[in-house]
């Protein structure tokens, strides 16, 4: 278990990019962070998929595990606006040996330090809006300070929808592991959460999307600017090879849902060309759709010069 003080130190930042990639949307700009990193089985990430095709695009390591990031953004408008929204948290600190060693996950890689290096300090952020409540989303909502557990970012409003909120209290799922009482009772204890039903508007030009399927209340968020919007896909597609329909996660609760929802996400962003930021991918976190014939492709796209 690693303490948030300890990470203050530059000298401990981990892998946290010094530069990272920012987007601008017109009035309003969105820097990629990283969130930390971790291994998951790839049979359990591709679900119904034979091995000898996914690892065709995705190698397996010889646990057969396959490297995943946790991607995470910083959405910040220009201007007056008080406002300073981070969009998941990634897995957060609160590993003991034997889960580093299963997961592979640095705990001093996680989004504090990420966003420390960004330059911003973590009590200056007004929102935080998470996909769902799984580990390697929501862990990084609390860590440990002066031995207690303690919201990482303690003046602000946490959105999640009211479905994934209250499955997460009861344990609904299929993992018994991922839904973390300590991912939440420091929010609780602050009264920070704030619970959406369905679509809605967080902050300017920010609307989560209800995409149920990998869990019931699993929402994307929508980030329009003047110029241009974005969506953060959650595990709705976690990576660029998970775009194809039938690509499911064994995770996913409802899978056909999940592929409605996945689709739904790709009309829209080919439809207006907007950006996807997708959670999970360790190589193009941001890309672009295309129509392709029935279905639809991505294309990668990389941060504006300068950024
Ligand atoms: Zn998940």
């Amino acid at each position: 278990m690693v303490e948030c003080g300890n990470l203050r130190d530059g000298s401990e930042m981990g892998n946290a990019p010094a530069d990272p990639a920012r987007f601008e949307l017109g009035g309003c700009t969105v820097t990629l962070l990283s969130g930390g990193s971790l291994k998951l089985d790839g049979g359990a990430m591709f679900g119904l998929i034979p091995k000898a095709l996914w690892s065709r695009t995705t190698p397996a390591d010889d646990l057969n595990r396959i490297h995943l990031n946790c991607n995470c953004l910083l959405v910040e408008w220009a201007g007056e606006s008080a406002r300073r929204l981070i969009v998941e948290t990634g897995h957060g600190p609160k590993y003991d040996a034997r889960e580093q060693k299963i997961f592979a996950i640095n705990p001093e890689d996680w989004l504090l330090p990420a966003l420390e290096a960004a330059g911003v300090d973590a009590a200056t952020v007004t929102d935080v809006v998470v996909t769902h409540l799984h580990f390697d989303h929501a862990g990084g909502l609390t860590c440990v300070r002066d031995g207690r557990l303690v919201p990482t970012f303690p003046n602000a409003r946490v959105h999640v929808q009211r479905r994934e909120f209250e499955d997460a209290r009861l344990g609904f799922g299929v993992m018994t592991q991922t839904y973390r009482e300590e991912s939440y009772l420091p929010i609780d204890e602050v009264n920070g959460w704030s619970l959406c039903d369905g679509d809605a508007e967080v902050a300017p030009g920010v609307r989560p999307l209800l995409t149920a399927g990998h869990t019931r209340g699993h929402q994307s968020l929508i980030i329009e600017g003047r110029d241009r919007g974005m969506i953060f896909t959650g595990d709705v597609m976690p990576t660029r090879n998970h775009v194809g329909q039938p690509y499911n996660m064994a995770y996913d609760l409802f899978p056909l849902d999940n592929q409605d929802s996945k689709r739904r996400v790709l009309a829209l962003a080919a439809e207006r060309d907007w950006l996807l930021a997708l959670d999970h991918d360790p190589e193009t976190p941001i890309v672009r759709v295309v129509p392709d014939g029935e279905y639809f492709a991505l294309e990668t796209e990389s941060a504006a010069p300068g950024g």
